[in-house]
Protein backbone atom coordinates (compact mmCIF):
# COMPACT_ATOMS: atom_id res chain seq x y z
CA UNK A 1 0.00 0.00 0.00
CA UNK A 2 1.30 3.65 -0.97
CA UNK A 3 0.24 5.91 1.85
CA UNK A 4 -0.81 9.38 0.72
CA UNK A 5 1.36 11.00 3.19
CA UNK A 6 3.45 10.22 6.18
CA UNK A 7 4.62 12.36 8.69
CA UNK A 8 7.51 11.87 10.98
CA UNK A 9 7.30 12.89 14.38
CA UNK A 10 4.33 13.07 16.90
CA UNK A 11 5.08 17.03 17.60
CA UNK A 12 1.85 19.03 18.15
CA UNK A 13 2.25 20.91 14.98
CA UNK A 14 2.55 17.27 12.86
CA UNK A 15 -0.19 15.86 14.78
CA UNK A 16 -2.84 18.54 13.98
CA UNK A 17 -2.10 18.72 10.56
CA UNK A 18 -2.24 14.50 9.87
CA UNK A 19 -5.03 14.51 11.53
CA UNK A 20 -6.86 17.60 9.18
CA UNK A 21 -5.35 15.70 6.09
CA UNK A 22 -7.16 12.17 7.76
CA UNK A 23 -10.05 14.47 8.01
CA UNK A 24 -9.85 15.53 4.78
CA UNK A 25 -10.13 11.39 3.70
CA UNK A 26 -6.30 11.24 3.17
CA UNK A 27 -4.59 7.91 3.50
CA UNK A 28 -2.14 9.49 6.40
CA UNK A 29 0.41 7.50 8.95
CA UNK A 30 2.61 9.22 11.43
CA UNK A 31 5.60 7.44 12.14
CA UNK A 32 7.28 8.29 15.99
CA UNK A 33 10.35 6.60 17.30
CA UNK A 34 9.44 7.16 21.04
CA UNK A 35 6.42 5.60 22.35
CA UNK A 36 4.52 8.42 23.00
CA UNK A 37 3.03 11.48 21.14
CA UNK A 38 4.50 15.20 21.88
CA UNK A 39 8.09 15.74 20.84
CA UNK A 40 9.42 18.47 22.68
CA UNK A 41 6.23 19.12 24.56
CA UNK A 42 5.84 15.52 26.09
CA UNK A 43 5.20 15.44 30.04
CA UNK A 44 7.50 13.01 31.86
CA UNK A 45 7.06 11.53 35.62
CA UNK A 46 10.04 12.11 38.25
CA UNK A 47 10.22 10.63 41.44
CA UNK A 48 6.69 9.55 41.17
CA UNK A 49 5.28 12.60 40.04
CA UNK A 50 3.53 12.83 36.77
CA UNK A 51 2.87 15.03 34.52
CA UNK A 52 5.81 17.25 34.82
CA UNK A 53 6.62 19.87 32.27
CA UNK A 54 9.67 18.42 30.69
CA UNK A 55 11.69 21.93 29.56
CA UNK A 56 11.53 25.44 30.17
CA UNK A 57 8.59 26.35 27.78
CA UNK A 58 6.80 29.83 26.32
CA UNK A 59 4.17 30.35 23.62
CA UNK A 60 5.19 32.96 22.23
CA UNK A 61 2.97 35.81 20.80
CA UNK A 62 0.94 35.12 18.00
CA UNK A 63 -2.50 36.34 17.46
CA UNK A 64 -3.80 33.51 15.20
CA UNK A 65 -1.80 30.41 17.17
CA UNK A 66 -3.63 32.05 20.54
CA UNK A 67 -6.63 32.15 18.89
CA UNK A 68 -6.72 28.50 17.60
CA UNK A 69 -5.52 27.04 20.79
CA UNK A 70 -8.53 28.77 22.77
CA UNK A 71 -11.40 29.02 20.50
CA UNK A 72 -10.93 25.04 18.90
CA UNK A 73 -8.44 23.71 21.44
CA UNK A 74 -10.53 25.14 24.25
CA UNK A 75 -7.01 25.78 26.33
CA UNK A 76 -6.99 28.35 28.64
CA UNK A 77 -4.07 30.33 28.05
CA UNK A 78 -2.51 33.04 30.07
CA UNK A 79 0.30 35.57 30.41
CA UNK A 80 2.82 34.53 32.61
CA UNK A 81 2.38 35.29 35.63
CA UNK A 82 5.45 36.84 37.99
CA UNK A 83 7.90 36.78 35.50
CA UNK A 84 11.40 38.33 36.59
CA UNK A 85 14.76 39.27 35.96
CA UNK A 86 17.15 37.69 38.36
CA UNK A 87 19.69 40.78 38.47
CA UNK A 88 22.98 40.72 40.97
CA UNK A 89 23.04 44.63 41.82
CA UNK A 90 26.51 45.58 43.75
CA UNK A 91 26.25 42.34 46.04
CA UNK A 92 22.01 42.58 46.22
CA UNK A 93 20.52 39.61 44.35
CA UNK A 94 16.93 41.46 42.99
CA UNK A 95 14.15 39.98 41.73
CA UNK A 96 12.83 42.75 39.34
CA UNK A 97 9.31 41.92 37.96
CA UNK A 98 10.16 41.87 34.06
CA UNK A 99 7.21 44.28 33.00
CA UNK A 100 8.06 47.20 35.04
CA UNK A 101 9.99 49.74 33.63
CA UNK A 102 13.10 48.97 35.70
CA UNK A 103 13.24 45.23 33.97
CA UNK A 104 12.65 46.68 30.64
CA UNK A 105 15.46 48.73 30.51
CA UNK A 106 17.73 46.17 32.45
CA UNK A 107 16.78 44.12 30.15
CA UNK A 108 17.96 46.21 27.21
CA UNK A 109 20.95 47.50 28.72
CA UNK A 110 22.09 43.65 28.79
CA UNK A 111 21.67 43.11 25.24
CA UNK A 112 23.69 45.07 24.07
CA UNK A 113 27.52 44.39 23.51
CA UNK A 114 28.56 48.05 23.31
CA UNK A 115 27.32 51.80 24.64
CA UNK A 116 26.90 53.34 20.82
CA UNK A 117 24.79 56.48 20.00
CA UNK A 118 22.25 54.15 18.34
CA UNK A 119 22.20 52.17 21.82
CA UNK A 120 22.27 55.29 23.79
CA UNK A 121 18.85 56.46 21.68
CA UNK A 122 16.90 53.09 21.67
CA UNK A 123 17.79 52.90 25.53
CA UNK A 124 16.23 56.45 26.14
CA UNK A 125 13.30 55.65 24.23
CA UNK A 126 12.63 52.71 26.09
CA UNK A 127 12.73 55.13 29.34
CA UNK A 128 9.21 55.66 27.79
CA UNK A 129 8.08 52.62 26.62
CA UNK A 130 6.29 51.32 29.81
CA UNK A 131 4.25 48.82 27.56
CA UNK A 132 6.98 46.57 27.25
CA UNK A 133 7.55 43.90 24.69
CA UNK A 134 4.91 41.80 23.21
CA UNK A 135 4.03 39.31 26.37
CA UNK A 136 4.42 35.34 26.36
CA UNK A 137 1.83 33.08 27.47
CA UNK A 138 1.19 29.55 28.44
CA UNK A 139 -1.75 27.57 28.79
CA UNK A 140 -3.13 27.57 32.27
CA UNK A 141 -2.32 24.03 32.84
CA UNK A 142 0.96 23.47 30.94
CA UNK A 143 1.95 21.52 27.98
CA UNK A 144 -0.10 18.44 29.42
CA UNK A 145 -3.62 20.40 28.65
CA UNK A 146 -1.71 20.68 24.77
CA UNK A 147 -1.10 16.50 25.08
CA UNK A 148 -4.56 16.21 26.42
CA UNK A 149 -6.08 17.50 23.80
CA UNK A 150 -4.46 16.12 20.77
CA UNK A 151 -4.17 12.68 22.34
CA UNK A 152 -8.42 13.41 22.48
CA UNK A 153 -8.45 14.46 18.25
CA UNK A 154 -6.19 11.73 17.22
CA UNK A 155 -8.46 9.24 19.38
CA UNK A 156 -11.72 10.31 18.23
CA UNK A 157 -10.17 10.60 14.41
CA UNK A 158 -8.55 6.99 14.41
CA UNK A 159 -5.23 8.62 13.54
CA UNK A 160 -2.93 5.58 12.47
CA UNK A 161 0.40 6.25 14.41
CA UNK A 162 3.35 3.63 14.31
CA UNK A 163 5.17 4.53 18.05
CA UNK A 164 8.62 3.23 18.33
CA UNK A 165 9.65 3.46 14.43
CA UNK A 166 12.80 5.19 13.61
CA UNK A 167 13.06 6.74 10.58
CA UNK A 168 16.59 5.23 9.56
CA UNK A 169 16.86 5.28 6.02
CA UNK A 170 14.89 7.62 3.32
CA UNK A 171 15.26 6.62 -0.39
CA UNK A 172 13.44 9.37 -2.69
CA UNK A 173 11.81 7.68 -5.81
CA UNK A 174 10.11 9.56 -8.77
CA UNK A 175 6.93 7.76 -7.97
CA UNK A 176 7.22 7.19 -4.44
CA UNK A 177 9.28 7.79 -1.34
CA UNK A 178 10.11 4.98 1.37
CA UNK A 179 11.09 5.28 4.85
CA UNK A 180 12.28 2.42 6.97
CA UNK A 181 13.77 1.60 10.33
CA UNK A 182 15.88 -1.88 10.97
CA UNK A 183 12.97 -3.69 10.19
CA UNK A 184 9.83 -2.44 8.18
CA UNK A 185 9.17 0.25 5.46
CA UNK A 186 6.61 1.94 4.45
CA UNK A 187 5.87 4.19 1.12
CA UNK A 188 3.87 7.22 0.55
CA UNK A 189 3.56 9.72 -2.17
CA UNK A 190 4.22 12.82 -0.07
CA UNK A 191 6.59 12.65 3.43
CA UNK A 192 6.25 15.49 5.56
CA UNK A 193 9.07 16.21 7.86
CA UNK A 194 9.67 19.26 10.28
CA UNK A 195 12.13 21.20 12.54
CA UNK A 196 12.40 18.48 15.31
CA UNK A 197 13.39 15.54 12.46
CA UNK A 198 16.09 13.56 13.22
CA UNK A 199 17.62 12.72 9.46
CA UNK A 200 18.97 9.79 9.39
CA UNK A 201 22.86 9.38 7.49
CA UNK A 202 20.98 7.21 4.89
CA UNK A 203 19.03 9.02 2.49
CA UNK A 204 19.25 8.82 -1.11
CA UNK A 205 17.24 11.43 -3.51
CA UNK A 206 17.06 9.33 -7.38
CA UNK A 207 19.86 7.19 -6.22
CA UNK A 208 22.46 9.65 -4.98
CA UNK A 209 23.23 9.32 -1.65
CA UNK A 210 22.79 13.13 0.13
CA UNK A 211 24.41 13.82 4.20
CA UNK A 212 22.17 15.80 5.57
CA UNK A 213 24.04 18.48 7.88
CA UNK A 214 22.81 18.34 10.93
CA UNK A 215 23.45 21.25 13.69
CA UNK A 216 24.14 21.05 17.21
CA UNK A 217 22.17 23.49 19.74
CA UNK A 218 22.68 21.52 23.25
CA UNK A 219 20.52 23.14 26.03
CA UNK A 220 21.22 21.25 28.95
CA UNK A 221 18.11 21.10 31.27
CA UNK A 222 17.96 20.44 34.95
CA UNK A 223 14.65 19.18 36.99
CA UNK A 224 15.47 19.76 41.06
CA UNK A 225 12.82 18.29 43.31
CA UNK A 226 13.05 19.02 47.00
CA UNK A 227 11.05 18.84 50.25
CA UNK A 228 10.49 21.49 52.88
CA UNK A 229 11.78 21.10 56.10
CA UNK A 230 8.51 21.10 58.71
CA UNK A 231 10.46 24.30 59.92
CA UNK A 232 10.29 26.81 57.10
CA UNK A 233 6.49 25.61 55.91
CA UNK A 234 6.13 29.07 55.20
CA UNK A 235 8.36 29.10 52.49
CA UNK A 236 5.61 29.31 48.67
CA UNK A 237 7.72 30.02 45.84
CA UNK A 238 6.11 33.04 43.90
CA UNK A 239 7.75 32.91 40.82
CA UNK A 240 6.71 31.65 37.40
CA UNK A 241 9.70 31.92 35.18
CA UNK A 242 12.80 33.99 35.82
CA UNK A 243 15.32 34.84 33.30
CA UNK A 244 18.89 34.94 34.50
CA UNK A 245 21.53 37.42 33.12
CA UNK A 246 24.13 36.32 29.99
CA UNK A 247 27.09 35.61 33.58
CA UNK A 248 25.16 33.14 35.41
CA UNK A 249 25.05 29.39 34.29
CA UNK A 250 21.40 29.22 34.26
CA UNK A 251 19.82 31.15 31.65
CA UNK A 252 15.43 30.58 32.51
CA UNK A 253 14.15 28.80 35.68
CA UNK A 254 10.31 27.66 35.85
CA UNK A 255 7.99 26.70 38.91
CA UNK A 256 6.76 23.66 38.14
CA UNK A 257 4.43 22.53 40.92
CA UNK A 258 1.92 25.55 39.42
CA UNK A 259 0.77 23.04 36.09
CA UNK A 260 0.06 20.27 38.84
CA UNK A 261 -2.91 19.44 39.99
CA UNK A 262 -3.35 19.72 44.15
CA UNK A 263 -4.18 15.44 44.37
CA UNK A 264 -0.56 15.20 42.35
CA UNK A 265 2.03 16.73 44.55
CA UNK A 266 2.09 17.00 48.62
CA UNK A 267 2.30 20.84 49.86
CA UNK A 268 5.83 19.71 50.93
CA UNK A 269 7.66 19.16 47.95
CA UNK A 270 8.57 22.00 45.18
CA UNK A 271 9.90 21.45 41.50
CA UNK A 272 11.70 23.65 39.43
CA UNK A 273 13.46 23.08 35.88
CA UNK A 274 16.12 25.44 34.92
CA UNK A 275 17.67 25.59 31.36
CA UNK A 276 21.54 26.14 31.58
CA UNK A 277 24.03 27.17 29.43
CA UNK A 278 25.21 25.18 26.78
CA UNK A 279 28.37 24.05 28.05
CA UNK A 280 27.65 22.69 30.92
CA UNK A 281 27.82 18.90 31.75
CA UNK A 282 26.23 17.09 34.39
CA UNK A 283 28.40 16.76 37.49
CA UNK A 284 28.44 17.46 41.01
CA UNK A 285 30.05 20.87 40.51
CA UNK A 286 27.32 22.02 37.73
CA UNK A 287 24.50 20.98 40.26
CA UNK A 288 26.19 22.78 43.11
CA UNK A 289 26.22 25.89 41.08
CA UNK A 290 22.83 26.13 40.18
CA UNK A 291 21.87 25.16 43.45
CA UNK A 292 23.63 28.12 45.09
CA UNK A 293 21.90 30.52 41.98
CA UNK A 294 18.28 29.49 43.13
CA UNK A 295 19.47 30.43 46.73
CA UNK A 296 20.52 33.13 46.58
CA UNK A 297 17.55 34.73 44.74
CA UNK A 298 15.10 32.66 47.20
CA UNK A 299 13.90 30.75 43.95
CA UNK A 300 14.39 27.68 46.62
CA UNK A 301 14.44 27.57 49.97
CA UNK A 302 18.13 27.04 51.76
CA UNK A 303 19.45 23.69 52.25
CA UNK A 304 18.90 23.69 55.72
CA UNK A 305 16.07 23.94 55.23
CA UNK A 306 15.17 21.61 52.42
CA UNK A 307 14.61 17.87 53.49
CA UNK A 308 15.79 15.71 50.21
CA UNK A 309 16.98 17.17 47.21
CA UNK A 310 16.99 15.29 43.96
CA UNK A 311 17.85 16.10 40.55
CA UNK A 312 16.87 14.74 36.69
CA UNK A 313 19.47 15.78 34.09
CA UNK A 314 18.39 15.90 30.32
CA UNK A 315 20.95 16.46 27.59
CA UNK A 316 18.40 18.29 25.28
CA UNK A 317 19.25 19.21 21.94
CA UNK A 318 17.65 22.04 20.12
CA UNK A 319 16.26 21.01 16.50
CA UNK A 320 19.19 20.00 14.61
CA UNK A 321 17.42 21.13 11.45
CA UNK A 322 17.54 25.05 10.21
CA UNK A 323 15.20 26.38 7.67
CA UNK A 324 17.54 26.67 5.13
CA UNK A 325 18.25 22.92 5.44
CA UNK A 326 14.60 21.84 5.50
CA UNK A 327 14.07 24.11 2.38
CA UNK A 328 16.88 22.19 0.59
CA UNK A 329 15.49 18.90 1.23
CA UNK A 330 12.58 19.68 -0.19
CA UNK A 331 14.28 21.32 -3.37
CA UNK A 332 16.49 18.19 -3.43
CA UNK A 333 13.71 15.74 -3.33
CA UNK A 334 11.38 17.96 -5.78
CA UNK A 335 8.98 18.31 -3.70
CA UNK A 336 8.69 14.90 -2.43
CA UNK A 337 9.56 15.97 1.34
CA UNK A 338 7.74 18.78 2.09
CA UNK A 339 8.88 20.51 5.48
CA UNK A 340 6.32 22.02 8.14
CA UNK A 341 8.40 25.11 9.97
CA UNK A 342 7.66 23.56 13.64
CA UNK A 343 10.48 25.95 15.17
CA UNK A 344 7.84 27.93 17.23
CA UNK A 345 4.89 26.48 18.76
CA UNK A 346 2.59 28.84 18.52
CA UNK A 347 3.41 31.22 15.06
CA UNK A 348 3.56 27.31 13.77
CA UNK A 349 0.17 26.97 14.84
CA UNK A 350 -0.71 30.96 13.41
CA UNK A 351 0.80 30.13 10.17
CA UNK A 352 -1.15 26.11 9.71
CA UNK A 353 -4.53 26.85 10.76
CA UNK A 354 -5.12 28.46 7.69
CA UNK A 355 -5.13 25.44 6.02
CA UNK A 356 -6.59 23.12 9.26
CA UNK A 357 -10.56 24.09 7.74
CA UNK A 358 -11.69 20.18 8.06
CA UNK A 359 -10.20 20.24 11.59
CA UNK A 360 -11.59 23.13 12.63
CA UNK A 361 -14.90 22.22 11.50
CA UNK A 362 -14.55 18.95 13.29
CA UNK A 363 -13.67 20.88 16.35
CA UNK A 364 -16.53 22.99 16.09
CA UNK A 365 -19.02 20.32 15.10
CA UNK A 366 -18.05 17.38 16.86
CA UNK A 367 -19.52 18.51 20.58
CA UNK A 368 -16.87 20.09 22.32
CA UNK A 369 -18.49 19.04 25.90
CA UNK A 370 -18.15 15.25 24.81
CA UNK A 371 -15.01 15.46 23.24
CA UNK A 372 -12.90 17.30 25.86
CA UNK A 373 -14.24 16.65 28.94
C1 LIG B 1 13.55 21.33 25.19
C2 LIG B 1 12.84 22.14 24.20
C3 LIG B 1 12.04 23.21 24.63
C4 LIG B 1 11.35 23.96 23.71
N1 LIG B 1 10.57 24.97 24.16
C5 LIG B 1 9.85 25.68 23.27
C6 LIG B 1 8.96 26.69 23.72
O1 LIG B 1 8.85 26.97 24.90
N2 LIG B 1 8.21 27.37 22.81
C7 LIG B 1 8.30 27.09 21.46
O2 LIG B 1 7.59 27.70 20.67
N3 LIG B 1 9.16 26.13 21.01
C8 LIG B 1 9.91 25.43 21.87
N4 LIG B 1 10.77 24.45 21.42
C9 LIG B 1 10.95 24.27 19.98
C10 LIG B 1 10.23 23.02 19.48
O3 LIG B 1 11.16 22.45 18.64
C11 LIG B 1 8.93 23.37 18.77
O4 LIG B 1 8.06 24.03 19.66
C12 LIG B 1 8.17 22.15 18.26
O5 LIG B 1 8.00 21.18 19.26
C13 LIG B 1 8.84 21.51 17.06
O6 LIG B 1 7.96 20.54 16.60
P1 LIG B 1 8.47 19.28 15.82
O7 LIG B 1 7.32 18.37 15.65
O8 LIG B 1 9.16 19.70 14.60
O9 LIG B 1 9.61 18.66 16.74
P2 LIG B 1 9.55 17.99 18.15
O10 LIG B 1 8.51 18.58 19.00
O11 LIG B 1 10.97 17.99 18.62
O12 LIG B 1 9.14 16.48 17.84
C14 LIG B 1 9.90 15.68 16.98
C15 LIG B 1 9.38 14.26 17.11
O13 LIG B 1 9.86 13.50 16.01
C16 LIG B 1 10.42 12.30 16.45
N5 LIG B 1 11.49 11.97 15.49
C17 LIG B 1 12.53 12.76 15.14
N6 LIG B 1 13.30 12.13 14.22
C18 LIG B 1 12.73 10.94 13.99
C19 LIG B 1 13.08 9.84 13.15
N7 LIG B 1 14.17 9.84 12.38
N8 LIG B 1 12.25 8.75 13.16
C20 LIG B 1 11.14 8.73 13.93
N9 LIG B 1 10.78 9.74 14.76
C21 LIG B 1 11.57 10.83 14.79
C22 LIG B 1 10.93 12.59 17.86
O14 LIG B 1 10.96 11.43 18.64
C23 LIG B 1 9.89 13.60 18.36
O15 LIG B 1 8.82 12.98 19.03
C24 LIG B 1 11.48 23.66 22.31
C25 LIG B 1 12.31 22.62 21.90
C26 LIG B 1 12.98 21.86 22.82
C27 LIG B 1 13.83 20.73 22.33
Amino acid sequence: MIWDQIYIGTGPIMLLDASNETLKKKKILVLEKSKDIGGAWKSININGINNLENAVHYLLPNKDGYNFLEKYLKIPIKETPNKYYARSIYGLHLLIKSNSWLGNLLNKIERFDCLSIKNIFYLFQSLFDLSTKAKSKYPCQGSRKILERLRTIIENINLNIKYNFEASKIEVHSEFVRVSSSNLSYECKKLIISHGFVPPDKIKFFDKHIKIPKKKFPRPSLHIIYKINDKYKSFKPKFSQVLFSKSSCIKYTHELTQFLKSSEYTHETGVVVSALKHHLEDNINTRLRVIEELEKYNLIPPTKYRKETSFFWQDILLPLLENEDLQNIENSSKGSIKPLYTEELCSGIGNYQVNWKDLKFFLKHAKQNDLFN
